[in-house]
């Protein structure tokens, strides 16, 4: 908590006047620009979730960046990362501790409170794409900002949807070109929890001097995260372990059971993992993580996606009445860079094959109007209005790659005409200014347009 410590860096003064140079301004760690040649892959991986969502009627939801802080720190668990060490939590100038978002499905939850989402039909099904804020330590593919894609289901208990789910996140990469696996446990109900967590904890404080001091904070706080330790002692004694899913109560069995056979009915294949818990305490049943296939290595690093069930954190709430409910969030930065690793990154698209070059205030001026007039026909137009010598924007056209240059100077305005020049072969040709929409048209279309020019 950031209020706990208050130790403020200098900034760094700017200096305007040109005099004094500064150093050039610097981002936060750990935060950074998504420029416009990264625009395609992001549009890619967020096609991907609006088709998904549309297929299987999920309603988009916007959720405000900040909240209150208790939000997240009465429902994630005191113990877990995220509220130990990773929220950006502030008073803000009416005295109200809050926080940036750090994950999505504590503001779903508050908002089917808030809007008594269970007087709609049940499950209500919401997705999002938002920015979520985590202070941990940067590196690749983990950011302190990074863009989550969510799917929710709330209202039904029905281990269908857990299913439906895993197989939408699923589908939802393998579209993308991503190899993926996907990761299963069941972590039951509080309450079947507590006696595998007495044997959990019976059995590693038989090992405790082998643990690091991470773990042995672990061990009395939140013994349940041992079984996703990074710690190589930790994975060894794991080995030998109690295992989860033999201390699950019969409806905690029947539930991961008619998971999995729903997941086999559509053939999603899943890798049965005893050691996924999941860092957050509201989780209930099923957990799943979904991963980069081949990458058995650094987990956090290679998780694409995180879910699962959270049946009890509408009424942790305060909720009216219970809500079960399951999901699942991706961030995108991850399914980019998986993406181009796969090499099924798409190439930048709505690349202009047209460059228009304008010589004089004139042609300015009669250009403007030109602008518009392929803007309201969908033609997708390039220029560097910056340049004026004709050499330099015919340089600036080869280097957009597009097929041809439009080119309007003084004699063209005077004689209501435009040059449309084929960039490949040299070639110039006089048109009509009022002509030259529907022939560039015709043109990009590879039809013949002999006839009107
Ligand atoms: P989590 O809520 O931690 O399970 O995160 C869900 C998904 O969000 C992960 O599977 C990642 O794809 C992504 N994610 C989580 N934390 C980060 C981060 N710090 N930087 C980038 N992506 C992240």
């Amino acid at each position: 908590m950031f209020n706990k410590k208050p130790v403020v860096k200098e900034e760094k003064k700017l200096s305007l006047d040109g005099k004094k140079k500064k150093a050039p301004p610097e981002l936060l760690r750990g935060f950074r620009d998504v420029l416009p040649e990264e625009q395609a892959k992001w549009d890619a991986v967020r096609d991907q979730a609006r088709g998904m969502a549309d297929a299987y009627s999920f309603g988009r939801i916007e959720l405000p960046v900040l909240e209150r802080a208790d939000l997240w720190t009465r429902t994630l668990g005191k113990h877990t990362d995220v509220v130990e060490k990773e929220m950006y939590t502030f008073i803000d100038p009416s005295e109200t501790q809050v926080a940036l978002r750090p994950e999505g499905t504590a503001s779903i939850a508050r908002a089917y409170i808030n809007h008594g989402m269970w007087n709609l039909p049940q499950p209500v099904k919401l997705w999002y794409d938002l920015p979520m804020f985590r202070h941990d330590r940067p590196q690749a593919g983990r950011y302190r900002q990074h863009q989550q894609i969510g799917f929710e289901v709330l209202g039904v208990q029905d281990p269908v949807v857990d299913a439906q789910l895993i197989l939408i996140a699923t589908r939802l990469f393998q579209d993308l070109g991503i190899k993926v696996s996907v990761q299963l446990n069941s972590i039951g109900t509080p309450e079947s929890r507590q006696a595998y967590l007495t044997q959990l904890t019976a059995y590693f404080r038989t090992h405790r001097a082998k643990l690091s001091e991470e773990d042995k904070h672990r061990l009395q706080k939140n013994p349940l995260r041992l079984l996703d330790s990074k710690d190589p002692q930790t994975i060894e004694l794991l080995a030998a372990a109690p295992q989860i899913l033999d201390w699950l109560d019969e409806d905690s069995k029947n539930h991961f059971m008619k998971v999995i056979e729903y997941l086999d009915e559509v053939q999603v294949p899943y890798v049965l993992n005893p050691h996924l818990v999941r860092g957050l305490d509201y989780y209930t049943h099923t957990v799943f993580e979904i991963w980069q296939e081949g990458d058995a290595g650094d987990r956090a690093q290679n998780s694409l996606c995180g879910g699962g069930r959270y049946d009890r954190l509408v009424e942790v709430m305060g909720g009216e009445r219970p809500a079960p409910a399951c999901g699942f969030a991706f961030g995108i930065e991850r399914a980019v860079r998986a993406m181009t690793e796969s090499g099924s990154a798409p190439e930048l698209r709505n690349r202009p094959k047209i460059f228009f070059a304008q010589l004089g205030d004139a042609a300015r001026r009669v250009g403007l109007r030109v602008f518009e007039e392929f803007r309201k026909a969908h033609v997708l137009i390039a220029e560097a209005s910056g340049k004026n010598a004709l050499k330099s924007q015919l340089e600036a056209a080869n280097k957009l790659g597009v097929a041809y240059a439009l080119i309007l100077g003084q004699k063209e305005v005077l004689d209501g005409t435009i040059l449309v020049r084929d960039m490949e072969s040299g070639a110039q040709e006089t048109v009509d200014i009022l002509k030259i929409v529907p022939m560039m048209e015709k043109k990009l279309s590879g039809g013949s347009v002999e006839a009107e020019s």
